[in-house]
């Protein structure tokens, strides 16, 4: 049975990077990357009721390295960069395109201090996360309603790029 069934079908708590450490201790397992196992369990955990909650109660989280940092002309307010689509192929501006289009909040964020105040802020009943490992579990750890994670395809802060699909496949839960 793969792992993220039989973590489920313990019935124990798995609402925490903590939590799930346990679990683990309990079926005596050590996987490799402890924090993918976390976010994709989380993904899991939540799909169903995710996918219940219309996207204008989501609000949808890209990490401001998604933009074209070198040249980007967005200021950084109390709600993230305020994007005015300078460049064509930046990545930050597509996919809020994308998710706007589709009906979300967009916002892009500098870290995770500022999703806690605009969570607090707008209070959604679902969230999608796109951002490198150490941030989504950070997050997760964190929110009390439905997400789901997107993780970046490489770290570094500057520049960085995300899998086109698994977020279209987030927007489309
Ligand atoms: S398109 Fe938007 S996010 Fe991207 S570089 Fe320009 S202002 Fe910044």
């Amino acid at each position: 049975m793969p792992i993220i069934q039989r973590l489920i079908g313990l019935g124990v708590d798995l609402s925490t990077k903590k939590a799930l450490k346990k679990a683990l201790d309990i079926i005596g397992l050590s996987p490799e990357n402890i924090d993918r196992l976390y976010i994709e369990l989380k993904n899991e955990i939540h799909r169903e009721n995710f996918g219940k909650v219309a996207p204008k109660y989501k609000l949808v989280f890209l990490p401001q390295c998604l933009r074209k940092s070198r040249k980007c002309k967005a200021k950084l307010g109390e709600e993230g960069y305020d994007c005015i689509a300078c460049s064509k192929d930046c990545r930050a501006a597509e996919i809020k395109r994308l998710g706007e289009s589709a009906g979300y909040r967009v916002f892009i964020v500098p870290g995770g201090s500022m999703v806690s105040k605009i969570v607090a802020k707008y209070r959604p009943k679902a969230v999608v996360g796109i951002a490198c490992m150490k941030e989504l579990v950070m997050a997760l750890d964190e929110l009390r309603v439905p997400t789901h994670a997107v993780e970046l395809l490489k770290d570094g802060c500057v520049e960085t790029d995300v899998d086109m699909e698994k977020v279209r496949a987030a927007l489309a839960i």
